[in-house]
């Protein structure tokens, strides 16, 4: 060949690099730790790969019919018909992808679509949509407090809240998970002229509890806070609208983040607001404007997800009912959940450690059903759980069969008696 056209390779045996050097040393307990878990014989259940899906609740995994238990997929919107054709025709019409920021050359009509299906959906008057959920927290939280300013969070937060308190400049202060009066307690501590951004989530993800919002918000208000309420895991089926727990609490918030990887059935994030200066984040908002935007088709499905969401009455019925049937059957059997009731499309089965918790996983994604396992640092206090999320296209007879799956592999690994 020319010897000129040969491109350079990376060598295949890289020159060992002294493990004192070695940056890649910091990872050695991480892989000691997860091979002395692969060498029990377990899957690994951070490499599941769905080699088909069916349809929201059913896929293929490993060769084996599997139902699903663990996706965010709580409206079953992701094989809705009038949602994948608005993905096609957005393909057809537009083409792959955006090849630039919402800045520049990225915005195209189905993100303006999308955001004001966002400002129907939330009878708002301003809707900003980012890549995915973790880049509008990262985005609204490093942007709205700044130097000498305070960002108050709950310690259970998600670790796009946390990464967006670590990307500002704000001073970081933490709150016990949940508790109205630790937050005042804080709130109190505070110099009383610098800006403050109260964070809080509608439901908690590894437990699938819910903050007492109403009170939370008075207390913020109180010491002349802005809040910020994470909703990503109650749109569609929270409140009167589907917007959130802060509807169906009924309290006054000055922003609400929001996915489309949960209920609305693709991938990006928003941020929705009606202060009437909400544009300019636009403009100052880093993970908003140094990335591309999303693809056509994918903003297209959101849109259209979206407005099907208004007046899903029947779905959001259907996963309440299956929220209450599985979380009933499961404390029957005798399972420890992390909620003493069904209060959201979450239902968490604690677990004594991670031996206990991956052999029941293993069980029952053997035995055809498919749930999260949940670990540290993800989960609080130490906790190993596998986590259950409902769809509302699970059916009562999915459901039983789910039960019959807990109750074998539950006294198969010595769970319940
Ligand atoms: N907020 C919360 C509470 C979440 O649970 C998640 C994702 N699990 C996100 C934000 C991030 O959403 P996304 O998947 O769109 O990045």
């Amino acid at each position: 060949t020319d010897a000129g056209l040969v491109t350079e390779k990376l060598p295949v045996d890289p020159v060992a690099v002294p493990p004192e050097t070695d940056l890649m040393s910091k990872f050695d307990a991480l892989i000691a730790e997860r091979k002395a878990l692969i060498d029990t014989g377990v899957t690994d259940p951070f490499a599941i790969v769905m080699e088909r899906v069916k349809s929201p609740t059913e896929a293929v995994i490993a060769g084996r019919d599997t139902i699903l238990l663990g996706t965010y997929n709580y409206m079953g919107m992701t094989f809705d018909e009038d949602v994948i054709k608005a993905g096609k025709d957005a393909l057809d019409q537009f083409g792959s992808g955006t090849n630039g920021s919402r800045m520049l050359n990225g915005t195209f009509r189905d993100h303006m679509d999308v955001e004001e299906a966002l400002r129907d959906f939330y009878g708002v008057s301003g809707a900003i949509v980012f890549s995915t959920g973790y880049m509008a927290n990262l985005g609204m939280i490093s942007t709205l407090v700044g130097k000498g300013e305070y960002v108050i969070l709950d310690a259970d937060s998600h670790a796009s809240i946390y990464d967006g308190c670590q990307q500002g400049n704000a001073e970081i202060v933490r709150f016990r998970h949940n508790s109205v009066e630790d937050l005042d307690k804080r709130l109190g501590r505070l110099p009383k002229e610098p800006g403050k951004l109260v964070v809080l989530e509608g439901v908690y993800s590894m437990l699938g509890d819910i903050a007492p919002l109403r009170e939370m918000v008075a207390v913020a208000k109180k010491h002349n806070a802005m809040v910020l309420s994470d909703e990503a895991h109650s749109m569609g089926f929270y409140g009167p609208n589907g917007r959130g727990v802060y509807e169906d609490q009924g309290c006054d918030v000055d922003f609400i983040v929001g996915t489309f990887s949960k209920s609305v059935g693709t991938v990006g994030g928003f941020c929705v607001s009606n202060h009437p200066k909400f544009e300019a984040i636009r403009l100052a908002c880093r993970p908003y404007i140094f990335t591309a935007s999303l693809p056509p088709s994918v903003v297209a499905t959101a849109a259209m997800s979206i407005c099907k969401l208004m007046t899903a009455t029947k779905k959001r019925e259907q996963l309440w009912d299956n929220a209450r049937k599985l979380h009933g059957g499961l404390k029957s059997l005798g399972f420890r959940l992390g909620t003493e009731k069904p209060d959201s499309a979450i239902i968490a089965i604690i677990l004594e450690d991670q031996e206990q918790a991956v052999t029941m996983w293993q069980a029952l994604l053997d035995g055809g059903l498919y749930v999260n396992m949940a670990r540290p640092p993800a989960t609080p206090a130490g906790t190993y759980l596998l986590r259950c999320s409902l769809c509302a296209e699970h059916t009562p007879a999915q459901i039983d069969t789910v039960l019959g799956m807990f109750e074998s592999a539950g006294k198969a690994v010595g769970v319940i008696g």
